[in-house]
């Protein structure tokens, strides 16, 4: 069997919170502890319209710095990548697979109905059909370019989460792998990128699970093998709100100020992976070890024991 390679791979729209340290440690410690090789990718795909992604960057490697985490280079931006994703861009274009969108977002939110699972809306292939019946597109407007999923349904077997199944069309409808402003989207770089990089297990927080089946139809088209996936719980506070970037509460900053030694932080995110059984001050290299998949909480969210 191969080494198996996992992947941390943020974006750095601010600084970093314990929930996103919270997906680097299980992911890091799940290759880690087989013998195998974590990498780190930034995804700063969004860099020449952000730029406040450039200075969040350094931040962001220093953060997992203070933790300890060594990770496997070499480390990729995907602000460095655009040809490389125009290649496979390229391939779903040879393949009859795009075709430009030129509805707003507001024209979208009205025309579409309501996701039935997340509330984000349907595309109704408007553009499609609009391209089939000749309409010749508005003057001076700049496309996103769609990419076309047939009726068909996705089915994984997820590590922790189990069987996932979805029908492409009915659950997420034609997506978009190009902005109107050029740069390539999310789902098509991330399967590019993991696909490169070597990533036999992907594993990230439950809210990008729905757009695993996506991912795994691109998969399949660019040839490539796809991955293990282990969707993992989202920390919550102690009040059972997600933790998130804009909240101070587990912002790295705020932390770091609390805890100059990382280890009972490390400590209190171990006992939330189930790897310990309360928190206690421990190292990267304490956990390697100690992880054990199995007991990785099964539960949507995860709460952030006290420290
Ligand atoms: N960049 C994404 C995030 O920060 C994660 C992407 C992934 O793990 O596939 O939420």
């Amino acid at each position: 069997m191969s080494v198996p390679v996992s992947r941390f791979a943020p974006t750095p729209s601010g600084r970093m919170h314990l929930g996103n340290v919270f997906c680097a440690l299980v992911s890091y410690l799940s290759a880690k502890r087989r013998g195998g090789r974590c990498i780190l990718r930034i995804e700063d795909l969004d860099l020449a319209r952000c730029r406040a992604m450039a200075d969040e960057t350094p931040r962001l490697l220093d953060d997992l710095a203070y933790f300890g985490f060594e990770f496997d280079g070499p480390l990729l931006y995907q602000s460095e990548r655009g040809d490389v994703y125009q290649k496979y861009y390229d391939l779903l274009c040879e393949k009859g697979l795009i075709y430009p969108c030129y509805c707003s977002r507001a024209a979208l939110h009205a025309a579409s109905a309501p996701h039935a699972s997340d509330n984000t809306p349907l595309y109704d292939r408007r553009c499609y059909f609009r391209m089939l019946q000749g309409v010749p597109p508005p003057v001076g407007k700049r496309p996103a370019m769609r990419c076309i999923v047939p009726d068909e349904t996705v089915t994984f077997f997820d590590m922790l989460q189990g069987k996932y199944e979805e029908n492409l069309q009915k659950a997420c409808s034609d997506f978009v792998v190009r902005r109107a402003d050029g740069v390539f989207a999310y789902q098509l770089a991330v399967v590019v990128d993991d696909a490169l990089s070597g990533v036999t297990d992907v594993v990230r927080g439950l809210d990008l699970l729905s757009s695993t089946p996506r991912q795994i139809y691109l998969c399949r088209l660019f040839g490539f093998e796809v991955p293990r996936y282990c969707h993992i719980p989202l920390l919550t506070d102690a009040t059972g709100r997600r933790l998130s970037k804009r909240e101070g509460d587990g912002c790295m900053e705020t932390v770091r100020k609390k805890y100059p030694d990382p280890a009972p932080v490390l400590g209190a995110l171990a006992a939330a992976a189930g790897i310990l059984k309360k928190p206690e001050p421990v190292t990267l290299a304490d956990l390697i070890p100690l992880f054990d998949p199995e007991k990785l909480p099964r539960t949507p969210t995860v709460c952030m024991p006290e420290i």
